[in-house]
């Protein structure tokens, strides 16, 4: 047997590789370069809580090279193909959630590190694009980062349905659930809810003209333009 100190053996799981590959993306993008970067890759991972310590960091690398996302040269470490696409898709994922949390829920970009963290494991790749596409294909997220493209982005297209939207762009008959609610005057919320118009809710829309009405169970309600131009719900078929 060899008295190789970094020979630790860990439990690696998808989550870790996730972290590795999205830290050694970061170093990339920092234009540390990819010669003599495993220190800084090991120090990168255990900053960012992928692992806890930089031993831990050089055999999680090692065994992440076995699995063909990585190649290790020495303190070189260069992405193959495979591990460059997971990267990408991470790195994406995780911006777009930034987006998504900052543009369209307010939350400040202070508090946004922590949520995206947890909210891009809930994203699948095809909620992913959809994402894109509701928040117009942004090309950074909230601290000017680049979002790498999906295919959406490249078609440019309107193929991709949005995920959600506002109820207003519902047609009369069309039937959606209410996702969340951005009112521009806050204490519209308190009214709203006092009608059963929550998260959650599903809404039929009865008419767009004279006068917006939508349908709740068996309860008809009219609302202003504005104020269904502020309810996003998610088209249900
Ligand atoms: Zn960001
Ligand atoms: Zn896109």
């Amino acid at each position: 047997m060899t008295e190789n100190t970094s020979d630790m053996d860990i439990n690696l799981t998808e989550e870790m590789v996730d972290e590795v590959l999205e830290a050694l993306w970061l170093l990339e993008e920092r234009g540390t370069g990819s010669t003599g970067n495993m220190a800084k890759l090991c120090s990168l991972a255990v900053e960012e809580g992928a692992v806890e310590n930089p031993q831990a960091a050089l055999a999680a690398v090692g065994k992440i090279a076995a699995q063909q996302y990585l190649t290790v040269h020495g303190e070189d470490v260069e992405f193959r193909t495979a591990g460059r696409d997971r990267a990408r898709r991470i790195i994406r994922r995780k911006r777009l959630a930034e987006k998504l949390l900052a543009e369209v829920l307010s939350v400040e970009s202070t508090e946004i590190r922590s949520s995206a963290c947890r909210f891009e494991h809930i994203l699948s790749p095809e909620v992913t694009n959809s994402v894109c596409s509701f928040l117009g294909h942004p090309p950074t997220c909230p601290h000017g980062k680049p979002i790498p493209q999906g295919e959406c982005c490249k078609k440019l297209s309107h193929h991709v349905k949005p995920l959600v939207m506002p109820m207003s762009d519902l047609e009369p008959g069309a039937r959606g659930r209410i996702v969340f609610i951005a009112p521009k005057d806050h204490s519209r919320m308190d009214r709203l809810s006092s009608l059963g118009i929550v998260p959650g809710t599903e809404v039929q829309l009865h008419q767009k003209r004279p006068a917006f009405v939508i349908r709740i169970g068996e309860t008809e309600l009219a609302l202003e333009m504005e104020i269904a131009g502020e309810i996003y719900v998610k088209e249900l078929r």
